[in-house]
């Protein structure tokens, strides 16, 4: 047992046949130790199990065909160095020419009279069929049903296998398992040693199949528990119970009366704020439903009852933005509000802390400048962020701890489907603002391919004629990226130069400094500036309601989602939008993605068909919503799975809140590995 846990904790370096090397290249795929290697699972599966008649096999497909050799032609040398070499191969109905370039070993390994295995795309017409260089297995091998591993530069995906292999055989049957026994034996799961086999070389389907299921039992039950675990951390009693507050003067000054969702969502976080134990709510709301004036009414509530509120956004323009609004709607009743931002000096922050701790401020907005040590609240009771996807766990909690157990909200403009809030987050509420402010024309979305450009050049020189203002954006794939960067900048140029020559034309990207880019935004807000090209800094929350055209180049390389966040940054006022996606991409996928969005304005129904189509991962890979990364579990495909663990995870959790019993220890070391060690301590 003591064998293999110091096995699986050895650098990667040191395993047979790798070296510093391989490790370097280990590296870039986030393996380290023998332990990652071993839980670095396969991508996909080849599986020659179930091989075609070569008569059906179609060219210009990749398949996999049983196959005898009766024919092999002698090398042809093409030219220096390039070898070519035939062999012929039947399944009796139809032949096979199998090419082979340079390499003598597998020309060798493929014996007259013998039967493959072959695997590799066929070329060629209906008659005479060719593959090149296919993988091989002979008809004798047992195992057939091969793993394919993420490659990287150095290490190619049988490379990996090998290492696997060799590590695998090193491996004592008693392999340590850090499932309680008892959930193993109650679930019928397969022991640990068996799926970890049967994971990269399974024996067969059915044998995957339970390697599968234990290990993504295994990964959801330990996600579940870190999550459990966070939470019961987090239902401590709150100081800041927030009693009945009359919200007349507030919504009084507002230019506009609160929509039954928003008067909903409202009430249901006073009623939160009116226990003892903290608000821990999720606020979900399609672009432009009036998240803003949610926080605003519950920081007004706060403020009333001497608490201050904290409110948190991804990037400065979005703050200085969220400053501006809760000002216009809090002031007029007397509620200060200011903003702390990494792009102000130091002097100037100084001086902004000292008031924040003083408590002369009950309102404060900033970036993550806000989580920094020397940001201390005099009464901190609420804790707001927006875009929550855009903070770690980690930087939520640390803001959460300069009060004495303040409630949370968050706001989402990324509409996660219901259900898989639910199933996520557990017993944090949820309150969807699933109404639009009365008077809202519907954005009207065209896509067109990039020869009708000019042509919608044209058309939004109409709306800026008229003293509107449109964007364009171009995405970025890499906002680090010089070259992608450099052609963003002088595609700005040429428009300001040609097509827009005449117009008041920015540019924003997310590589300008933070005062360059409010500079910007603030001309563009003001109304300076008629056109602003951007890279997809501007995504998230700027609400300019005099912009009523939006441009995008290569939608196709959005997701569903993306480009609907996007397209909310129209139709924010008054006027009619229009919304123009540019793509000459031609695949069916994107075509279909892209009519869907023409058709639909319903961020929900988009945000399911995102789900559908592209998975999960926009949701819940980690760099969107801090939560860890699963290796191989799914989040749209295991549901089932996902609602057993919930349950057991919390039976655990309710008898051994800290996970510290003996039988509980490996489950313990799983949520420390999969929530990372770092971020775990933040919480203590
Ligand atoms: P989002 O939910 O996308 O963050 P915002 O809070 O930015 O939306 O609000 C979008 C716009 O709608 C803002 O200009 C805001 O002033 C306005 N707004 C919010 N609530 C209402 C309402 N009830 N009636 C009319 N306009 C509203
Ligand atoms: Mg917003």
């Amino acid at each position: 047992m003591a064998v293999n846990e110091s096995l699986f904790q050895q650098p990667i370096q040191y395993l047979k046949g790798v070296g510093p090397k391989k490790a370097a290249a280990y590296e870039k795929l986030n393996v380290r130790t023998a332990g990652d290697l071993i839980r670095f699972y396969p991508r996909d599966y080849l599986d020659f199990s179930d091989p075609v008649p070569i008569a059906a096999a179609v060219p210009g497909e990749t398949c996999i065909v049983k196959a005898t050799v009766f024919r092999k032609q002698p090398e042809q040398r093409i030219r220096k160095g390039m070898s070519i070499f035939k062999v012929f191969v039947t399944d009796g109905e139809q032949d096979l020419t199998v090419t082979i370039f340079n390499s003598k070993y597998l020309y060798d390994a493929l014996e007259l009279h013998k039967t493959y295995y072959l695997y590799g795309k066929v070329a060629g017409n209906l008659y005479r069929k060719e593959m090149a260089s296919p993988v091989v297995l002979p008809e004798s091998e047992q195992r057939l049903i091969r793993p394919v591993y993420h490659q990287t530069e150095g290490l190619t995906s049988k490379t990996i296998g090998k290492d696997v292999s060799s590590l695998l055989s090193a491996l004592s049957d008693d392999v340590y398992d850090p499932m309680p026994a008892q959930i193993v034996r109650e679930q019928g799961l397969c022991h640990l040693r068996f799926a970890l086999q049967n994971i990269h070389f399974p024996k067969d389907r059915s044998a995957l199949g339970c390697a599968r299921d234990r290990l993504t039992f295994e990964e959801f039950l330990t996600l579940q528990l870190g999550l459990l675990r966070l939470k019961s951390r987090n239902r401590k009693e709150t100081s800041a119970v927030i009693p009945p507050t009359d919200l007349t003067p507030f919504t009084d000054a507002l230019p506009f009366t609160l929509t039954g969702a928003q008067q909903r969502a409202v009430r249901e976080a006073l009623a939160d704020m009116n226990r003892t134990t903290p608000m821990n709510r999720l606020v979900q709301g399609d672009v432009g439903s009036g998240k803003t004036a949610v926080a605003a009414a519950l920081a007004y509530a706060l403020a009333k009852n001497g608490f201050q509120t904290a409110l948190m956004a991804p990037t400065e323009i979005l703050a200085e933005q969220h400053c501006r609004t809760l000002q216009g709607m809090l002031s007029p009743c007397g509620v200060k509000v200011c903003l702390l931002t990494g792009a102000m000096t130091p002097k100037q922050k100084a001086a902004l802390k000292d008031q924040i701790a003083l408590g002369e401020y009950p309102v404060v907005v900033g970036t993550h400048a806000l989580v920094q040590d020397t940001v201390s609240f005099a009464r901190l009771g609420l804790v707001i962020t927006d875009e929550q996807h855009r903070f770690g766990v980690g930087q939520r909690a640390r803001l959460i701890q300069k009060g004495d157990n303040p409630h949370v909200l968050v706001m989402s403009a990324t509409p996660i489907p219901r259900t898989l809030a639910l199933m996520i987050y557990g017993d944090l509420d949820i309150s969807v603002l699933d109404e639009l402010p009365k008077g809202r024309k519907p954005i009207e979305t065209y896509a067109i391919s990039s020869d009708k450009r000019k042509r919608a050049f044209g058309y939004i020189k109409k709306h800026l004629d008229q003293g509107r203002q449109g964007y364009i954006v171009c995405p970025l794939i890499d906002e680090n990226d010089a070259g992608e960067l450099n052609a963003v900048t002088a595609y700005a140029q040429k428009l300001s130069r040609e097509d827009f020559a005449g117009y008041a034309v920015g540019l924003l990207h997310g590589r300008m400094k933070a005062a360059e880019k409010e500079a910007v935004m603030g001309a563009f807000a003001r109304g300076e500036l008629q056109l602003l090209v951007s890279t997809t800094v501007i995504e998230v929350g700027v609400d300019v309601p005099n912009a009523v055209i939006i441009l995008i180049e290569n939608a196709e390389r959005f997701g569903l989602s993306q480009l609907h966040q996007l397209r909310g940054r129209v139709g924010r006022g008054e006027y009619a939008s229009t919304c123009i996606l540019v793509s000459d991409h031609r695949g069916e996928e994107t075509r279909r993605r892209l009519k869907i969005l023409c058709q639909t304005s319903d961020g929900f129904a988009l945000s399911e068909e995102d789900l559908k189509m592209r998975g999960p991962g926009d949701f819940f890979g980690s760099r969107q919503h801090g939560l860890p990364g699963l290796k191989i579990a799914s989040m749209a495909e295991d549901m089932d799975v996902l609602k057993k663990t919930q349950a057991i995870a919390k039976t655990i959790i309710a008898d051994d809140p800290e996970l510290s019993s003996p039988a509980h220890r490996g489950l313990a070391d799983m949520v420390a590995d999969l929530f990372g060690q770092a971020d775990e301590n933040s919480f203590n």
